[in-house]
């Protein structure tokens, strides 16, 4: 490994210390298109570009940090999943990945629709035109007051999760003389990850009723007894960042299955399916994510021949990416504070955001990429961390990267893939004020969330 020390470097040991990194890459002013929105390339002057907008001006007008996100890379996208599902399924973007009116807006405008898992994002929704017909409720423990407001706005299906909500949807629903569409949650024993699944006996988590203990089935019992439900179908979600379909192959075999036997008991053929979301991005140049058209046909197979097996009506198919579409569209746009060397272990470079923009790392052990975006370098790699600014020592953002050895206070890194759960996940933390989401596109750029300030914090603080 040519991994020659800079003066200003750490002296690299022979023996790197423990950690995910691979070799340093041949060239750290190359930008892998696996991981970057579609529209980001650098110009003649080294710097990195969006949607043709260089990030130093970027920074110069928005500020730092802050989230830039690609609105063709995004639109391109929910194209992508539209037509890769065609007109006998339906595509749910999971509002919780990110979720402000311009994306309410652009959803509604390619045809796609919408899950909401709070009464908030499910007013951002209905404030943004999103028509309540096409929009989801999920969770597991909606409040009465989300219920209602769910079913008077008349939304298209509310995913059911518990006994006692069956009970309370039933209730509010004939209240306001609704009969509303409901799925029910199930769980199918089955969680998925990245490479593997574990397909498990009986379940042990807050989401949905059992398939393996009878209590889906019982669900179903309940739910059809009842006059102001309309039960549509069955509900589930196995897992996040995804990439094998091995786990949606069992998951799909035994939802067909429950539907099988509510035909065999109860005389009917529930018409939808849903397969949740979780389907995996490129966070780094390691991960290779399939096609939207790869999974659709993978999906839409599974389905079919599990429902041709048990003599059933092939039912509608419904899915719920929220990362896979958000996700890449974004990065995060950070100025280098301080460069701190460590003898023998690495670099650590500071930046003016961290977990209060991106808890995923400390929270998930995620993995990101990183590179200097303000200016190309030819120095040599050094191995970095590259922390925020907050009071806790697990403040990480990128846990291994490489970086320029001249890396300097000033620079401007971007992370990117944080188009999902990272401002929708955003903190105040150390009254951290959130950053801003700036969409780029056509050459334009425009604030889409603005970024808090002072006086948004002190407006709360009401002692
Ligand atoms: C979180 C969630 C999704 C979206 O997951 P992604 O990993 O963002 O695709 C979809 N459906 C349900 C029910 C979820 O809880």
């Amino acid at each position: 490994m040519s991994r020659s020390a800079h003066p200003a470097g750490p002296r690299h040991a022979d023996v790197l210390p423990e950690g995910h990194y691979q070799a340093p890459p041949s060239d750290l002013n190359h930008l892998d298109q696996r991981v970057w929105s579609r529209t980001v390339t650098r110009n003649a002057d080294g710097a990195v570009e969006v949607g043709g907008l260089d990030v130093r001006a970027l920074a110069e007008e928005f500020g730092t940090p802050a989230y830039f996100l690609d609105e063709a890379d995004f639109r391109s996208r929910c194209r992508a999943w539209r037509a890769a599902f065609g007109n006998d399924a339906d595509v749910f973007y999971a509002g919780k990945a990110f979720l402000s009116r311009a994306v309410v807006r652009w959803l509604t405008e390619e045809g796609l629709n919408l899950d909401v898992c709070s009464g908030t994002e499910l007013a951002v929704a209905l404030d943004a035109g999103m028509p309540a017909e096409r929009i989801a409720l999920h969770g597991n423990n909606k409040s009465t007051a989300e219920i209602e407001r769910a079913v008077t706005a008349g939304v298209g299906r509310i995913v059911l999760d518990s006994f006692q909500e069956i009970v309370r949807v039933a209730a509010i629903a004939q209240e306001h003389g609704v009969r509303q569409r409901v799925q029910i949650r199930v769980t199918v024993g089955v969680e998925a990850h990245t490479h593997e699944f574990i397909a498990t006996a009986h379940e042990d988590q807050k989401f949905g009723l059992a398939l393996a203990d009878g209590m889906a089935a019982e669900a179903v019992h309940r739910v059809l007894k009842l006059e102001s439900l309309e039960l549509v179908g069955i509900h589930s979600h196995i897992g996040s960042q995804i990439f094998d379909m091995a786990g949606f192959e069992v998951a799909a075999r035994r939802v067909v299955s429950l539907l099988g036997d509510v035909r065999d008991e109860h005389g009917v053929e529930l018409p939808e399916i849903d397969l949740g979301g979780g389907l995996g991005i490129a966070y780094t140049s390691e991960d290779d994510p399939r096609e939207p058209q790869d999974i659709a046909k993978a999906l839409g197979e599974i389905v079919t021949r599990e429902c041709e097996a048990a003599g059933l009506r092939v039912p509608r198919l419904s899915v719920e990416p929220g990362r896979a579409i958000v996700g890449p569209t974004a990065f995060t746009l950070y100025e280098v504070g301080t460069v701190k060397p460590l003898e023998g272990l690495r670099t650590y470079v500071s930046v003016d955001g961290g977990m209060s923009d991106n808890i995923r790392t400390a929270l998930y052990d995620a993995e990101y990429t990183v590179a200097l975006v303000s200016r190309t370098s030819e120095a040599p790699p050094m191995l970095s961390r590259v922390v925020g600014k907050h009071c806790e020592s697990g403040d990480i953002v990128v846990k291994d990267a490489f970086l320029p050895s001249d890396l300097a206070p000033g620079d401007l890194l971007a992370v990117p893939a944080t188009g999902a759960y990272c401002r929708a996940m955003a903190s105040n933390y150390n009254h951290a004020l959130r950053p801003p989401v700036v969409a780029v596109a056509d050459g334009g750029a425009r604030v889409i969330v603005r970024r808090e300030t002072e006086d948004d914090l002190l407006r709360l603080d009401v002692g």
